[in-house]
Order: C-alpha cells, then structure tokens, then sequence
C-alpha cells in the first residue's frame, strides 16, 4: 500500500510573499512528513520560491493546472516539463473550477495526463458528480465515465504513479462534506472499476483521495474509511494550523 496522501489546493490565492510565510508556518506546526505523502499546490508564480523553502522537509509540490504540449506558441500555457524544472512532482488535472470555467473536457484531461506521464509528474486526476447528478443518481455513472476517458492509453506501469481525487462538486467549497460512509461508498466502487480494468498490483497502487470540505474536523472520520487513501483541501489548505492538523489525522 502507498502511504496516504494529503494535498492542499491553494487555487489562486496568496502572492509570493504570503505564500512564503504560509510554508514558514507549516513547517513550524507539522512535526513528520515520515508516513504521509504531503504536497502543495501554490498557484505558479510561487512554485519555484516555494520549492527552496520546502528543501529537506518531505514536502513536494504540484501544479495547479498543465498544458499537454512541451512547447511552443500556448500563451498563458505551462508544460509538464516546466512544472518538473522548478520543482513540482506532482500536477492536479482536470480540477472541476478548470472543467467547469476554463474548458478542461475528458479528452483534454486526458491529454494532460499524459503529457504528465511522459514529462515523470504524478497525475492528481480530478472527477466528481453535480448536485444535479447525484440527485438524479448518476454519480457512479459520471465518475467512472471520467476516469475512463482520463485514463485511456495510459499503460499499466504509469498508473502506480496516479491518484484520483473524489471531489463531489456539490461539496467543493460549500463547507458541506460528504459522508465518510457516501465518500467510501464511491471510492469503493472506483477501486472495483480499477481492478477490473487494469492489474491488480498496479490497481492496488493507485491512491484515491476525498475532496470537498475536507476540514481539521472531519478528516479522522473521512481518513477512518478503508478506501479513502488521503485528501485534496481546497480552503483549509490556507490555514497553516488546519492544514497541519488534517495532515497529522489521527488514524482509526
Ligand atoms: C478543492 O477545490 O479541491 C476543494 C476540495 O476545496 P474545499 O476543500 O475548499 O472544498
């Protein structure tokens, strides 16, 4: 099994000199990164800043968002190969903020993901249903159309590399999280779709994480399931001591 992972998701929030004394803070309030993978996503302008201030701390960092090409005229892109040269090792794709305001489809997140594979960034692959979609109990349906179509030609061997994050869009934000008992019943159900699709090591490698409202106090509930293997914060990850608590969840 990976260790768990927990990822916070500063969406476009602090400048280089907050963002700075935010990472001073954590480093301050977590104790050990020693059984958990902890990892960062600042907006861009900061990554490279912040990469030196996380130097021998066990924190890693992720892109917010990449372009699949590698280079050429994309104004306003970023490729993998730019995250990788300034110290990212991980990229969040296909966020439902991108889907939802900036055009991300499946197949453009599909295209992401492998750009990130080839480049050697782990993919942070985001699905999750509407209200709308869930109401209407369409939320396996949704989530594991999407995981299908993110992860379509990718080969086995990458996939040990991969997470997907559950992030219910009807809890992003809203300070409404699900369940652990819902969140688990859908991370089960993508870990069967994993292992029907692809081998059993490689399915038992790839971590599935909760997103959506995960906060100081409901992360022991959340992280007590046995298919939930981390978290992705969104709000919470601006606050250094709430950051640090539901990194150091106390297991069940
Ligand atoms: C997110 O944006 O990925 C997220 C989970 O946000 P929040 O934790 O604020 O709901």
């Amino acid at each position: 099994m990976q260790k768990p992972l927990i990822a916070g998701n500063w969406k476009m929030h602090t400048t280089v000199h907050e963002g700075a004394e935010l990472v001073l803070k954590l480093r301050e309030f977590i104790k050990s990164t020693d059984s958990i993978d902890v990892v960062l996503a600042p907006p861009f302008t900061s990554i490279q800043h912040i990469s030196h201030l996380v130097a021998d701390s066990g924190i890693e960092l992720a892109g917010q968002n990449v372009f699949w090409k590698e280079d050429g005229a994309y104004t306003g892109e970023i490729s993998a190969q730019m995250l990788r040269a300034i110290g990212c090792s991980y990229v969040i794709i296909g966020h439902s903020e991108r889907r939802a305001l900036f055009g991300d489809t499946d197949d453009r997140v599909n295209k992401k993901a492998h750009a990130a594979v080839k480049a050697g960034l782990k993919p942070i692959i985001c699905v999750g249903e509407t209200l709308e979609e869930k109401e209407a109990g369409r939320t396996l349906s949704k989530v594991k159309g999407q995981i299908m179509r993110a992860l379509a030609g990718l080969k086995t061997g990458s996939l040990r590399e991969l997470t997907i994050a559950y992030e219910p869009i009807w809890a992003i934000g809203t300070g409404q999280s699900a369940t652990p008992e819902t969140a688990e019943e859908v991370h089960n159900s993508i870990r069967e779709l994993l292992y029907e699709d692809y081998d059993t090591s490689a399915a038992k490698k790839i971590r599935i994480i909760y997103g959506g409202s995960v906060k100081a106090d409901n992360i022991d509930s959340l992280m007590a399931m046995p298919n939930i293997d981390g978290a992705l914060v969104g709000g919470a990850s601006l606050k250094a001591e709430d950051f640090a608590r539901i990194v150091q969840f106390e297991s069940a």
